[in-house]
This record gives C-alpha cells, structure tokens and sequence, in this order.
C-alpha cells in the first residue's frame, strides 16, 4: 500500500480522521472478515486507510 501523507482525502479534499473500518482479507481458501481496524477514515467521502502496523498482520 501506497503511503501518503495524512491530512486531506485524495478523493474528495475532506478531512481524515481517526476511526475504525471493517476490513476484509482474502487467503485464498475464504475471506476472514475482520473488524474493529484500527483506520484513518474521511469524514465526508467514508473512504479508508489501514494503518500499516494493522495492514502487515
Ligand atoms: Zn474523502
């Protein structure tokens, strides 16, 4: 994943913020659905960011 730097949404110029997102990982066998993902989420376009100490598990 693409580091860039936090602020503004690269979607829509909203702000992020701090937040928790469902995140869904596909190991081939079946997709664990894992939620409570620590994220920067946009608060106007709801567009998220795994951070990546989460994202490497
Ligand atoms: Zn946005």
């Amino acid at each position: 994943m693409t580091k860039k730097p936090s602020g503004k949404c690269p979607l829509c110029g909203g702000n992020k913020k701090q937040g928790k997102t469902t995140f869904t990982v596909d190991l081939g066998f079946g997709i664990v659905i894992v939620g409570d993902v620590p994220a920067t989420v946009c608060s106007q376009c709801g567009a998220d960011w795994i951070e990546d100490a989460a994202s490497s598990r």
